[in-house]
């Protein structure tokens, strides 16, 4: 029988994405669409920004963990694979070694889809979203992108 990729997980992938786009955007520029990329400095529209992991894991604990996922800049993010030394170098010196170094081994933990509430985290992350953006005068996603297009 074919493996059943969780319905859910990418949607719910999406939201995290924008969640953590809108939060980093927000802790750099005091703007909720516009943020500085993680590896390279540089300043860019949010829709141009992509949520980049410093630790990769598309099945491990990784993958959801906020704390070490930030903005990059689709060149450091794809064509240079995310820059991964550099990236480790910066969250080193945010966190400290000693954190770092005590949450990798959670974070190289694997877990199943199927352990995972994708819909509930879904709207978890949805909802955090939508009230960063509340409070910045947006109704949702959407609709700021809209707004801030010209
Ligand atoms: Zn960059």
């Amino acid at each position: 029988m074919a493996k059943k990729v969780a319905p859910n997980k990418k949607a719910t992938w999406a939201e995290l994405s924008r969640l953590i786009r809108v939060k980093r955007c927000l802790e750099t520029t005091g703007f909720p669409f516009v943020g500085v990329c993680v590896t390279c400095g540089k300043r860019f529209h949010i829709a141009a920004l992509q949520a980049g992991h410093c630790f990769a894991g598309r099945k491990n604990v990784a993958l959801l963990c906020t704390k070490f996922i930030d903005c990059q800049c689709v060149i450091c993010n794809e064509t240079h694979h995310g820059r991964a030394k550099r990236y480790e170098r910066i969250i080193r010196e945010r966190y400290g070694d000693n954190f770092v170094d005590r949450q990798l081994p959670r974070l190289h933990r694997v877990i199943a889809d199927r352990d995972i509430d994708w819909a509930g985290r879904k709207a978890r992350y949805r909802r955090r979203q939508v009230a960063l953006l509340k409070k910045h005068g947006h109704s949702n996603y959407t609709e700021m992108l809209q707004s801030t297009r010209n």
